[in-house]
């Protein structure tokens, strides 16, 4: 007798989607049986005819535990995740205090995360320079890089604009020596590509002119960050995985032109993957400027040709992840109320509308398979991150993650029913179709019709790659 039957649903796989009854025992997959056929189980879901995917993985999250909880914790982030109908996140390595940079600090980490996450979760370890401003900041962490990976983290990352003394941004000879380290490892780098030299001379010309309106600055921060500085910091650091023949990742692809950099890299044969995001993919910088500071984010927002030619690439393969880049802010960091778009946090609040405004926008408005979705938000997360044995497709003996979405079911983003810590989101107001109404994690059910499941808190394992 199996623990767990899930009957009545539309299995989604990349390839194709197909009626079967899932079997789930000891948390892992155990059958997926003709629909027919009539087994035992001690509990029974009818998935109603809606879609069931193998789970969904949000590979790109700032969930800022340890030292920024007031923003988000673990707890507040994966139950937004659960309802959300994501099943695994990957927890980026900053906003923390301190960030993830070595073992000692994973394991403070991990005493306080593993407590009461709701779903599944790895970790991004950091890569740093020696940039801080502080005489007595972080120095470059390329000697705790291979502890860090025997820690499980699943791939690296590095940020190559200025961010902040806590996480020290990374030349090209950091990159190079990073890659060198870990490339016997196989392990994955990930970088945010926005050349440091521009975004710096560019942020200081602008925030020095007087007298700009709301409109104008939203202009210059749009300038400062354009797609040449997104565009030569990914040169740079594919240039960096030619020379090593190290694994790099490509963040938050936000342009076209960046896009077919990665696009060329991938042709010729070098190590590279790369992601975009939802906000890349539906919104433009019309949106930030009728937003203002809830829609700040870097790289930005782009025009509406770069946006609806960005999808090429992720049809096509070459963008074969897209993640949340959830970065929570106080509602003080991030209201216009209270800040302009220099002074606003770069981040959005975005973990909670992940799935519901992906399946949206690819298979109301653009028309296409739900197959889509099982690819870049499962199937090809758990190739790149190492997860796959486990995680990121229906086969016997993985994790028995489920989640259940409704296709025509409409869901509106509102800010009183946002789960995560701050409430200022820029998709507050959005609409559209496609609700996630089940979200199971090893067999359990974690979240539904909109709510996490309170003996649900503390559910979520970490994971690491499979070896
Ligand atoms: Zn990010």
């Amino acid at each position: 007798m199996y623990d767990l039957l899930i009957q009545n649903g539309k299995l989604v796989t990349p390839d194709r989607i197909y009626e079967a009854t899932v079997a789930i025992h000891d948390g892992k997959y155990a059958a997926f049986l003709d629909p027919k056929a009539e087994v035992e189980a001690k509990e029974v879901i009818d998935a109603k005819g809606n879609y069931i995917f193998p789970g969904i993985i949000d590979c790109h999250a700032h969930l800022n535990e340890p030292g920024f909880e007031y923003r988000e914790d673990f707890e507040t982030g994966s139950r937004a995740a659960a309802v959300a109908g994501c099943t695994t996140l990957i927890d980026m390595p900053l906003n923390n205090d301190p960030s993830l940079l070595n073992k000692e600090i994973f394991d403070l980490k991990m005493g306080k995360v593993s407590k009461h996450s709701v779903i599944d979760y790895a970790l991004w370890g950091g890569i740093v320079g020696d940039y801080s401003d502080d005489p007595n900041g972080i120095k470059s962490n390329i000697k705790d890089l291979v502890d860090l990976h025997h820690c499980g983290v699943a791939a690296f990352k590095g940020f190559t604009c200025p961010n902040g003394d806590l996480f020290p941004t990374v030349n090209m000879g950091n990159v190079r020596k990073a890659l060198e380290t870990l490339k016997p490892y196989g392990a994955l780098c990930g970088f945010h590509c926005e050349e440091w030299g521009q975004v710096y001379e560019r942020e200081k010309e602008a925030k020095a002119k007087e007298g700009r309106t709301n409109e104008e600055k939203i202009r210059d921060f749009l300038d400062a960050h354009d797609v040449w500085t997104e565009y030569v910091a990914t040169k740079n650091v594919i240039d960096m995985a030619r020379a090593t023949g190290g694994r790099v990742h490509i963040c938050h692809v936000s342009h076209p032109m960046v896009a077919q950099v990665v696009k060329d890299a991938i042709h010729e044969g070098l190590p590279i993957t790369a992601e975009t995001c939802p906000h890349y993919l539906g919104f433009t910088e019309d949106f930030v400027f009728e937003k203002g500071a809830p829609a700040k984010c870097t790289p930005p927002m782009r025009t509406r040709e770069d946006m609806e030619k960005l999808w090429d690439y992720v049809l096509d393969g070459t963008l074969s992840c897209v993640g949340s880049d959830h970065s929570p802010a106080a509602d003080e960091e991030k209201d216009n109320a209270t800040k302009d778009i220099w002074h606003a946090w770069g981040g959005l609040n975005a973990i909670q509308y992940f799935l519901p405004m992906m399946f949206d926008m690819v298979v109301h408005q653009k028309g296409l398979s739900p197959s889509l979705i099982a690819k870049v938000m499962d199937y090809n997360p758990a190739k790149v991150f190492g997860l796959y044995g486990r995680k990121g497709a229906f086969e016997i003996g993985f994790d028995g993650d489920i989640v259940i979405l409704d296709p025509e079911k409409a869901w509106k983003c509102e800010q009183e029913k946002l789960l995560t810590k701050g409430h200022v989101s820029c998709f507050n107001g959005l609409e559209g179709k496609g609700t996630p109404v089940c979200t199971i994690i090893r067999g359990k059910v974690v979240a539904e019709d909109g709510a996490y499941r309170e003996e649900a808190i503390g559910h979520g394992e970490y994971v690491t790659p499979v070896k």
